[in-house]
């Protein structure tokens, strides 16, 4: 009997241990996956440093971009052109960057052009409300003839950037290159495209070369942003001295918390291009990042910047270490962004 208190103490004992078991399991993996989102984030702040700041707040900061609402809705801009928004909240100076470069652009989102001896490549287009004063104004503004646009290289279909292929297609009888999966989302979604959509031309794939002249655009792609987003290598000069870009094509993290399993195979995805367009940025000794937003290569602001160089260096060569630092903070903040969807407690999805 004396043995009694101690024998329904130690049954207490174990039932407790056997009830927080689970809860002490749950709380070391919550308390793991957080270590692992922290090291994430220190890694791409660690490279960001401050060349990428408005990389590492786009990605490891903000919320998700909701791309993935396929609805095939008309845009309000389109249905009604008075919804667009307010010109200074987008209007740029357009600028001649390189030699045979150009920024035809605005503040928040960029479209380029590549000059060469057999007429024009244009990279992304832009909204359908702004593309005519940017894009084909700004061409005009730098004494380029629109007329000379070749080729039409769309990064991926989104209406930020295939807003004026349309138009361009249409009037110019440009060459219009975009990836399978972008064409296919493009002709599934005529509304959601209306004005925009091009029809289907050159079926951009994976190391795919588009020439003109003496230029030469290797197309790589890098899905994740969208399922057919493609990026670019190529070219151009400055002051006659060749130097060598990459365009990245899509950055901005693409999840919803409530699809977790696509939204984690979506990112594997992003990452494995992230390095996929390092390595190619690496071997062809890529020292100037080009994108079509300027939160993620600053082009509004380093445009701007051309006018005091004198005899510095070029704004917009940052140099090849800083180039592959730009997706190291992409892959850490998408790694970040993984591990947070994996441990959402299904309840909060
Ligand atoms: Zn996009």
């Amino acid at each position: 009997m004396a043995n009694r208190p101690l024998a329904i103490a130690s049954v207490f004992v174990a039932l407790l241990a056997g009830i927080a078991a689970p809860h002490a399991q749950v709380f070391s993996l919550q308390r793991k996956t957080l270590d692992e989102v922290e090291a994430a984030q220190q890694a791409a702040k660690e490279a960001a440093e401050f060349e990428h700041l408005g990389t590492l707040a786009r990605l490891c900061l903000l919320p998700p971009s909701r791309s993935e609402d396929l609805s095939d809705k008309v845009p309000p801009y389109v249905a009604d052109p008075s919804k667009a928004p307010a010109r200074a909240t987008w209007y740029g100076d357009p600028a001649k960057v390189f030699d045979n470069f150009y920024f035809i652009g605005g503040k928040v989102h960029s479209s380029w052009a590549l000059k060469t001896s057999e007429g024009l490549i244009v990279f992304d287009t832009i909204y359908p409300y702004n593309s005519e004063e940017l894009v084909i104004g700004g061409l005009q503004k730098l004494g380029l003839d629109p007329k000379d646009i070749k080729y039409l290289i769309i990064s991926h279909a989104h209406q930020d950037h295939i807003g004026g292929a349309e138009m361009i297609q249409t009037r110019y009888k440009s060459r219009v290159v975009m990836s399978a999966p972008d064409w296919d989302l493009v002709e599934k979604l005529p509304n959601r495209f209306k004005t925009m959509a091009p029809k289907r031309d050159i079926v951009a794939a994976d190391g795919m070369k588009i020439t003109l002249g003496e230029a030469t655009v290797s197309l790589w792609f890098t899905p994740g942003h969208t399922d057919g987003t493609q990026s670019f290598t190529f070219q151009v000069l400055d002051r006659g001295k060749p130097v060598n870009v990459v365009y990245s094509g899509g950055t901005a993290l693409v999840y919803e918390w409530s699809l977790p399993e696509w939204s984690i195979r979506n990112l594997e995805t992003y990452m494995a291009s992230q390095r996929h367009l390092a390595a190619k940025a690496k071997e062809t000794n890529a020292t100037v990042l080009i994108s079509n937003h300027s939160e993620f290569d600053s082009a509004y602001n380093k445009t701007r910047m051309l006018a005091g160089r004198g005899d510095g260096p070029h704004p917009f060569e940052s140099g090849a270490d800083w180039v592959q630092r730009y997706f190291k903070v992409s892959e850490n903040c998408a790694r970040a962004t993984q591990l947070k969807v994996k441990q959402m407690p299904t309840a909060l999805r």
